[in-house]
């Protein structure tokens, strides 16, 4: 079996535009930052969660065999208590988020980024085999993305013991990735603001698998296959009861 290969989250090129969709949406999405001791309004520091109690539109882009479609639908729908958002899959129309399996990556915008997408293309990505034994956790972990959260190892408090030359190196020889991809998707840690602040979780669904030849010392997270204890506590403070 292939290595899958490793999601990198998209971002929209406009980041004022990024901003007002999710505070549009959702004004908890504003954090206010403290620069130099003066409250500061910074564009740079937002969250990206839907607004709570909606409905959030979920289509997919090409025909796919009923099966499948019923299986990546159970597997989005897991979130869904999680959340105090009512999921609505409906093909009819073109919904906020819509995936596409004809690519060969798995990548997702960030919660309401996917606002940003003009309606003919996907906001998800599932460029993974059904038969893959990673396709289920790549899907779990996709529509983490399109609900707002980010990547677990990428979380301000991980302190991951990188061994950084090695990083580099592996990611480029399996997956082509330049020195800027991996800054952006494994070493830049997340901005403060923008997390949840819950303990950092190395079992989260958001977490990168990282081989032990990439660290120093005795230090690895192996393959996680399910939405974690506290993916569901970061998911509820995210969309807490209403
Ligand atoms: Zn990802």
């Amino acid at each position: 079996m292939n290595i899958a290969i490793p999601c990198k989250l998209i971002h929209p090129d406009n980041q004022l535009a990024s901003y007002q969709a999710a505070v549009n949406e959702n004004p908890h999405n504003e954090r206010p930052t403290l620069t130099a001791g003066r409250s500061k309004r910074s564009i740079g520091s937002w969250q990206k969660f839907w607004g709570h109690g909606r409905v959030l539109t979920i289509s997919f882009m090409e025909n796919l065999p009923v099966n499948l479609k019923q299986r990546i639908e159970k597997l989005i729908r897991q979130w869904e208590p999680a959340t105090n958002l009512t999921f609505k899959f409906d093909d009819g129309q073109a919904g906020e988020i819509r995936i596409s399996t004809t690519d060969d990556v798995s990548n997702s915008y960030l919660g309401t980024d996917a606002l940003l997408v003009p309606s003919d293309l996907p906001t998800l990505r599932l460029g993974i085999d059904p038969d893959h034994v990673e396709f289920d956790l790549t899907v779990l972990h996709e529509f983490g993305h399109a609900l707002g959260m980010q990547h677990e190892h990428q979380h301000p408090s991980a302190n991951i013991p990188w061994d950084v030359p090695k990083v580099y190196e592996y990611y480029n020889r399996h997956f082509q990735w330049t020195v800027e991809d991996v800054d952006k998707n494994i070493f830049n840690t997340l901005d403060v603001s923008t997390s949840l602040k819950g303990p950092y979780d190395k079992s989260s669904i958001m977490h990168y698998e990282i081989p032990n030849e990439l660290t120093l010392g005795n230090w690895e997270v192996g393959v996680n296959t399910k939405i974690s204890k506290l993916d569901r506590r970061n998911m509820r403070k995210a969309y807490p009861k209403l």
